[in-house]
């Protein structure tokens, strides 16, 4: 193991960092199946803890948006069914029918507190498409706005698995930058993040603080999958990662602790803190994390150097491959020549044409292509540069 994961928990005694989370405005919850289910049914007396928790976050003054999974966990309960559907149509019929009981379960709660929840169902689709994830934000702004919890999941009823965000950790990291939330708590059957599976390791350590994830800690987090969640420990680091990439903090504790929300708010020690980096725009956000990238450049020193150092747009004559197949407006990466990812944009060439003028001068792309559309295969503005660990 490399020493900058080992020197993690001593690195930083976390005190200072956790003085920022009593000034969080806006937080979003994601809560796991493995947390507010037992088997196929939902469990009540984590529901009662859960929503007394965050009702009191709220009264303290703070915005709480919750991701809740537990849809079809709960369906197949009532359906009294005796295990999870195998189809796809049987598993969103089981969530047609457990989301509506989910809902009504937090709208109950949430109401003995004097708080109004609001349901909002996403797909993939939704952050793809930069005009329904701005109007999503208008609505979502809006419920914060008129002081209502809004609960979100995945609309596990429509949602095939093209469209599909496919776990609600990633989920939860959308919607914390769709949000512009400044803390992401997610709640799961671990106390936090470990060097490796502690139920697996005797000498696997707890991790207090992360400055910013390293490959380390990803191939920690692939180590140590958990049982209870869809995703695991490495859809909990992801979305680490695009929280803390877009500037914002993340915190992943155990759902079972007592008042677990108001008590990371108030800087007490529970759970991982993940640290942010460099916080990006709204935009830039949405280029970098909310859609998988189609492709991949190969970009060349030289060119690589341009755009980092010097802020310049993408040329053709940089490119020096092309892999996937991706459209114009696409998201795609660039590569540097070790391969290692440092950008992420919008690109206005597809593969067939950038696999045409790569290398070449951008005078020369009218004669190859027949039309110059573009002087630049990713502009300046539609270019965001990662953090490369
Ligand atoms: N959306 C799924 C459900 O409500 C859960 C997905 C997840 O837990 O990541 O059952």
């Amino acid at each position: 193991m490399n020493s900058s994961l080992r020197t993690a928990p001593v690195e930083s005694t976390s005190d200072s960092h956790r003085d920022r989370l009593s000034d969080v405005k806006r937080v979003v919850v994601k809560v796991g199946s493995s947390t507010i289910s037992r088997g196929f049914e939902l469990n009540d007396g984590a529901l009662d803890r859960l929503v007394d928790d965050l009702a009191r976050v709220k009264r303290s003054g703070k915005e709480v948006i919750l991701v809740t999974s537990g849809a079809i966990a709960a369906g197949v309960g009532t359906l009294g069914l005796s295990s999870r559907p195998r189809t796809i149509p049987g598993l969103q019929a089981a969530a047609a029918v457990g989301q509506s009981r989910l809902m009504h379960a937090y709208e109950d709660r949430f109401q003995e507190y004097g708080e109004m929840a609001a349901m909002i169902l996403l797909t993939q689709e939704d952050f793809n498409n930069r005009k329904r994830y701005i109007h999503i934000t208008n609505t979502l702004n809006t419920l914060l706005q008129l002081g209502t919890v809004p609960i979100i999941n995945e609309n596990d009823t429509v949602a095939v698995e093209e469209i599909k965000v496919g776990d609600n950790d990633t989920l939860s990291a959308h919607v914390t930058n769709l949000a512009d939330a400044d803390l992401l708590v997610i709640l799961s059957d671990q106390t936090g993040f470990f060097t490796a599976d502690p139920r697996k390791h005797s000498h696997s350590q707890f991790v207090d603080v992360v400055p910013v994830i390293t490959e380390d800690i990803r191939k920690a987090a692939g180590r140590a999958g958990s049982q209870g969640g869809t995703g695991g420990m490495i859809t909990k680091v992801q979305a680490a990662e695009i929280v803390t990439g877009s500037g914002e903090m993340m915190v992943l504790a155990d759902g079972k602790e007592r008042d677990v929300v108001s008590r990371i708010l108030s800087g007490e020690n529970i759970g991982t803190l993940f640290l942010p980096q460099t916080q990006k725009s709204s935009r830039k956000r949405w280029i970098a994390y909310s859609r998988p990238p189609k492709g991949r450049l190969l970009v060349d020193n030289g060119a690589r150097n341009a755009l980092v150092d010097r802020g310049k747009s993408l040329l053709a004559s940089g490119v020096r491959g092309v892999e996937g197949e991706f459209e114009y407006g696409d998201t795609v990466s660039c590569l540097d020549e070790n391969r290692d990812e440092f950008g992420r944009g919008l690109v206005n060439y597809n593969t067939e044409d950038i696999a045409k003028i790569i290398g070449k001068r951008t005078s020369e792309i009218e004669r190859i292509l027949g039309a110059r559309y573009y002087d630049e295969v990713i502009h300046r503005d539609n270019l965001v540069l990662m953090e490369q660990t």
